[in-house]
């Protein structure tokens, strides 16, 4: 099973990269595509456009066209729910110890990573970025 993680313009700023990459290698997902980039503010626009009703839109999308993200391809047994287990929950202040938002994100908007929520969403996910 395969999920697309972003690690976004805060963490990469802080320099988060390698410890995040650690948290996701120790869990027994592997790192399988990566890419570096800056989204425009139409790829993040459309890349969350399932949020686009909500009052966080053009906030968000201000912040994750800030600066460079890490896209990544990670791939392990039960790799989606996996995932969202070690980013932890969406507000840091509600994630568990030991996830990757509790060590590294700093507020609701600005916590470090990106992981699918669905099976179906990681394929879209993956095609968005990796459309080769
Ligand atoms: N977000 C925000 N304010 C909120 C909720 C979410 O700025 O009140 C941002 C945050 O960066 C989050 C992203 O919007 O990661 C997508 O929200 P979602 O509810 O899908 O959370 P996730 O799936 O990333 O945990
Ligand atoms: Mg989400």
């Amino acid at each position: 099973e395969r999920t697309l993680s972003i690690i976004k313009p805060d963490a990469v700023k802080s320099g988060y990269v390698k410890s995040i990459n650690s948290m996701i290698k120790n869990s027994g997902l592997k790192i399988i595509k990566k890419k570096n980039l800056t989204l425009t503010k139409e790829q993040a626009a459309q890349f969350y456009s399932i949020h686009s009703d909500k009052p966080f839109f053009n906030e968000l999308c201000i912040f994750m066209t800030s600066g460079p993200i890490i896209v990544q391809i990670l791939e392990g047994e039960n790799a989606v729910d996996l995932y969202r287990k070690i980013m932890g929950a969406t507000n840091p202040s509600d994630a568990e110890e030991n996830t990757i938002r509790k060590e590294f994100a700093t507020s609701i908007q600005e916590n470090a990573v990106h992981g699918s929520d669905s099976k179906e969403n990681a394929i879209k996910e993956i095609n968005f970025f990796f459309k080769e």
